[in-house]
């Protein structure tokens, strides 16, 4: 093989797993190309994976919109701020969105060439003796390495009871390119994205229904958090349905018929639009030869050892494609610790630490456990809360809903998990996620001066609170 075809390391995908990886391996000396094989709207190759094209930032970016329409619609009337004549011109939000997607994924591009690495557009198939096969068109060509990253990430899962048609009934990417604010909205699966989107068109005036399957509001949330978050979702007029089982969905011209049980009964409702957003599955089409096969868990997700190591040796996998949320950071983080592998190191992943957040209004951000689970534990606990109502700075925003809850070990102190509803909660959990990554207590957090007035104080109100020392509420 010429110099131009044999590298060190070869990834296929580029998304927030694969880019970073990239440029992890490409800062350590290794000779690196990266495959990937996501077109733009504009028809080009775009960078950035998911996350950057079709996921965290656009969805972010009209989050964002539709909270400034929100605030001025009625959301500062406290403030002494009305607005007459507020008009949303949705294809000027679509636009705003894509050019952010365009700067960053353009972003990438720039990275990869400063770092030097080689970015093949097309199809990557893992094959033996460690070569790839790059499909682009018609066109094949081969290139190999001595290691390869698994960096392919994940896709809408579908259900047949609602087959996306790309019209009417549309997965997360549709949800993101409407032309105009359905009047009516409905939601399969009551997740991250089905309440992120939900509410991005329920801003804007949809009238959002949402048919969950379970009839547990985010489990994987805290139970004190999810019934809050469950209670302001509601009051916003999110219509959520919960243990509702689709039984078939059909476009019919403009509009969309949904067939769906719940412990009421049958129904039958019309709407405008339909998202189906009911989790997501890894992309392993197509991505070996049947002559390397890949191991696969039961769910399809890749299996890898400590050292994110497949079975066929020298061949790694990352992010969405392996086990564990399905996050950005989660893809990044593994991507730089697989590079340090590569390069001979030992990095480790604290996964216990590794944050969520749901964009939402009020924001939902947590890292660690969960009260219910730590109980289900027979762990001993001590939990401290305090509602955002009690603070100075959300008072003078005028966004006083939701709390900070901490739970740390009733033997030790050691902070176990942080919970936070409510306003910047996205921002704010970073110092919970810090204190947690250094074995902080909740006396830690009590003893850090925090800035006043700040949300921040909030978290050490809440720590305070685990031992019946909070200053602004009284004491249990
Ligand atoms: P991906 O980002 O999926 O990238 C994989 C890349 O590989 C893609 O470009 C794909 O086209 C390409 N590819 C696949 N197969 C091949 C092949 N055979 N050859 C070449 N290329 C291939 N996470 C967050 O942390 N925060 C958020 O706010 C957030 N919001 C989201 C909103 C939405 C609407 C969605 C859908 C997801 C969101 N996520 C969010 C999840 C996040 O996008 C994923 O966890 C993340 O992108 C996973 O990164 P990855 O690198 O593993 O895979
Ligand atoms: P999800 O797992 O968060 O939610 C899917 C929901 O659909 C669940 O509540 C599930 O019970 C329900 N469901 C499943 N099958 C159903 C059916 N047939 N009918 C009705 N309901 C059904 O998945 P998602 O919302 O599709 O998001 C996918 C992934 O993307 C998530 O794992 C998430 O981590 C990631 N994501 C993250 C963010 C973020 O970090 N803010 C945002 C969007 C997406």
């Amino acid at each position: 093989m010429s110099s131009d075809t044999k590298f060190d390391v070869v990834i296929i995908g580029g998304g927030p797993g694969g880019y970073v990886a990239a440029i992890r391996c490409a800062q350590l000396g290794l000779k690196t190309a990266c495959i990937d094989d996501f077109t733009g709207k504009d028809q080009k190759p775009s960078l950035g994976g998911t996350c950057l094209n079709v996921g965290c930032i656009p969805s972010k970016a009209l989050l964002e919109s539709s909270h400034h329409y929100a605030q001025l619609n009625h959301g500062l009337e406290n403030h002494g701020i009305t607005v007459t004549g507020l008009k949303i011109d949705v294809a000027a939000m679509i636009k705003n969105k894509d050019d952010i997607v365009g700067r960053l994924t353009g972003g990438i591009g720039g990275l990869f060439k400063a770092n030097k690495i080689t970015s093949f557009h097309g199809r990557g198939k893992l094959l033996a003796g460690k070569q790839v096969e790059i499909t682009s068109g018609k066109t094949k060509s081969t290139i190999s390495a001595d290691s390869i990253i698994l960096a392919t990430g994940s896709r809408p899962i579908d259900i047949s009871s609602a087959p996306v048609d790309n019209k009417n009934i549309v997965d997360s990417t549709g949800a993101l390119d409407f032309k105009e604010t359905p009047k009516t909205l409905g939601v399969i699966g009551a997740g991250v994205i089905g309440l992120e989107l939900g509410s991005v068109w329920s801003r804007l005036g949809s009238e959002v229904v949402l048919l969950e399957a379970q009839d547990e509001f985010l489990p994987a949330a805290d139970i004190k958090i999810a019934a809050e978050a469950k209670r302001q979702f509601k009051k916003q007029g999110l219509d959520i349905k919960m243990a509702a089982r689709v039984t078939k969905a059909t476009s019919k011209g403009k509009k969309v018929i949904v067939n769906y049980e719940d412990a009421s009964g049958s129904h039958t409702i019309e709407l405008d639009k339909l998202i189906v957003s009911v989790g997501r599955r890894p992309n392993t089409d197509g991505l070996f030869a049947p002559e390397v096969p890949i191991n696969l868990d039961e769910r399809g997700f890749v299996e890898v050892d400590e050292i994110w190591q497949t079975n066929q040796p020298s061949v790694y996998a990352i992010g969405d494609l392996i086990r564990g949320p399905m996050l950005a950071h989660k893809a990044s983080e593994e991507g730089v610790a697989v590079a340090e592998v590569i390069y001979g190191e030992e990095p480790e992943i604290n996964y216990d630490t590794i944050p969520s957040v749901i964009y939402t209004s009020p924001e939902i951000a947590w890292v660690g456990q969960t009260e219910q689970h730590l109980k289900s534990t027979g762990k001993k606990i001590k939990i401290g809360s305090f509602p955002f109502s009690a603070s100075g700075r959300a008072q003078a925003m005028g966004d006083t809903t939701g709390m900070v809850k901490i739970i740390s070990s009733e033997e030790t102190d050691q902070i176990l998990g942080v919970h936070i509803i409510g306003p910047h909660a996205s921002e704010l959990l970073a110092e919970a996620v810090l204190a947690m990554e250094y074995s902080a207590s909740t006396e830690d957090l009590a003893l850090t001066i925090h800035s006043h007035p700040t949300l921040s104080e909030a978290i050490r109100e809440a720590a305070l609170a685990v031992d019946n020392k909070a200053l602004h509420i009284p004491n249990k």
